[in-house]
């Protein structure tokens, strides 16, 4: 079905009162051409390859035309951005095409990311260069083969038109090639469509957001209206928990983590300006515009996520008798996270049970990792292939930055892997078993930020046949893959201080 006419009728940009969303249809754009897609939400959502390889497939999911039952709409949020109130932001360019049960049974509801205009744009274009949403689309779907809690990608399609940005923010915007991610999850509900209502007093609408997100999302809730609501904040908080120790596990650094950019489910949304640690450093983060107050730095991120869950208790706070219940979920998210930390410091130095002191070797490992220069994904897949019984540093060969560093620091590693033997001497894992489970929590490929940017380069060229081969890696990102050692390489020089590979800036 095409798309009906005038459709930027209801997209101006407004203050939308009383309302949770609004019906908005895409933009259609010139040229649509499919440039990627994930065969696993295609055959969860029932799409054959034909289908996929169809002009209708691209013609749908660039935003020019409907299948049946498909209505369109952008909902409508606000947030704390970098620890201040921002008031309404809304789907700007993200517009829900509506909901389909996968072959799996789960819901899934399918956003466009990019689509054009709706009342949420303010003076913005509603849409997105192909740079970002080559980010978006990978490092989603690659989230998801490590295990991460995430929203997903369907697809990636060209628009054919170009967009207006300014990359660098010195005054000269430049044209760039526009594109679209199609996204899927269970619900892109944010913790600042809660804040919005709250923040305009407009309680009746935040209860009945609150009760339709339980019913809908967390159905196992059961109790009367007041334990439910108490329940489901706990829940969230031990969600969001259990997100910032998987994120902390495979280093990622999300980058903007304001609170509309945060799942009520606990799921990884929003990829903009993220990055992926190399050298190990606590205090780096990707994105340009956050470099000088380092807000949402990687070793900030748990910090961050506890004072988001803040924000949110403090807009539910009218719907509770007393603020007890939302204490005790703030505490929940303090009782999961030390719990995840510890079954990822285990997982991660291959240890049978946490113990006392465990997290002490844990920070030890990362302040020598951090003064040596090692990069972190190849210096914890390196552990695994460390010999207890005669410790060296040859399985960290090729992990290190700079070899000065390396050398400066090789007696303090001599000495931390001294202790770290020590303690699996105690530990009853058999060695062969232990290294299996250490591979399987320590990656072995990630979508390293100069990988996705020679990727995009190439897109930008015409041949998106890179993004594919990315995401058929990264399928696999525990598993040693044959041929491909390549990509599990440390970061080129060429690539440490260029745009893209490791700033990255939110204009997107
Ligand atoms: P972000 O920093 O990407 O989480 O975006 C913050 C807000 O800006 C959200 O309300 C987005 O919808 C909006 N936004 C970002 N980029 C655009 C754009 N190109 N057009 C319209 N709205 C945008
Ligand atoms: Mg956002
Ligand atoms: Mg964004």
């Amino acid at each position: 079905r095409a798309l009906p006419g005038d459709p930027l009728a209801d997209a101006v940009p407004r203050e939308v009162r009383g309302a949770l969303h609004t019906t908005v249809m895409p933009t259609p754009v010139a040229a649509p051409r499919l440039l990627a897609w994930s065969r696993e939400m295609a055959g969860e959502l029932g799409f054959s390859e034909q289908d996929v390889q169809a002009p209708a497939f691209a013609a749908v999911f660039a935003g020019n035309a409907l299948l049946p039952g498909m209505q369109p709409y952008a909902t409508n949020y606000g947030g704390h951005q970098f620890g201040h109130w921002a008031g309404q932001l809304g789907d700007g360019r993200a517009i829900a095409l509506g909901e389909a049960i996968g072959r799996s049974g789960h819901r899934w509801e399918l956003q466009l990311k990019g689509a054009g205009r709706t009342p949420y744009s303010r003076s913005a274009d509603g849409r997105a260069v192909l740079r970002s949403s080559v980010r978006e689309f990978l490092c989603s779907e690659a989230m998801h083969h490590l295990g991460v809690p995430t929203t997903r990608a369907l697809c990636l399609v060209a628009t054919g038109e170009a967009v207006l940005r300014d990359m660098f923010y010195d005054g000269h915007p430049q044209l760039e090639p526009g594109a679209i991610v199609c996204r899927a999850a269970p619900s892109f509900i944010r913790f600042g469509h809660f804040e919005l209502p709250a923040a305009r007093g407009e309680q009746a609408l935040l209860e009945q957001l609150v009760d339709f997100t339980i019913t809908r999302h967390f159905p196992h809730l059961t109790g009367d209206v007041a334990a439910r609501r108490a329940d489901w904040f706990g829940e969230v908080c031990e969600r969001t928990a259990r997100l910032m120790a998987e994120w902390m596990r495979v280093g990622f650094v999300h980058g903007v983590m304001n609170t509309d950019n945060l799942s009520i489910l606990g799921l990884t949304i929003d990829y903009g300006p993220y990055g992926w640690i190399e050298d190990f450093d606590p205090d780096w983060t990707p994105n340009t515009t956050d470099r000088r107050q380092r807000r949402y730095r990687f070793g900030q991120q748990p910090a961050v996520a506890y004072w988001n869950l803040g924000r949110l208790a403090q807009a539910l706070s009218p719907l509770f008798a007393s603020a007890e219940p939302l204490q005790a979920g703030l505490q929940r998210y303090v009782d999961a996270y030390v719990a995840a930390e510890r079954a990822v410091i285990a997982g991660k130095l291959g240890l049978a049970d946490w113990r006392d002191g465990d997290d002490a070797l844990m920070a030890a490992w990362q302040d020598r990792m951090r003064d040596a220069g090692i990069d972190m994904t190849l210096g914890f897949r390196a552990l695994a292939a460390i010999d207890p019984r005669a410790p060296s540093l040859a399985p960290l060969a090729d992990a290190f930055y700079d070899e000065a560093r390396r050398e400066r620091e090789t007696p303090a590693l001599l000495d931390w892997l001294a202790r770290y033997a020590a303690r699996l001497a105690g530990d009853p894992l058999p060695q062969a078993e232990r290294s299996a489970r250490m591979r399987a929590v320590n990656p072995r490929y990630v979508l390293r930020n100069y990988l996705a940017q020679q990727a995009i380069e190439r897109a930008e060229q015409g041949d998106a046949a890179g993004i594919g081969e990315l995401l058929d890696l990264l399928r696999h990102p525990y598993e040693d893959q044959p041929g491909r050692e390549a990509f599990a390489a440390r970061r080129p020089d060429w690539a440490r201080d260029r745009p893209g590979c490791s700033m990255l800036s939110c204009s997107s």
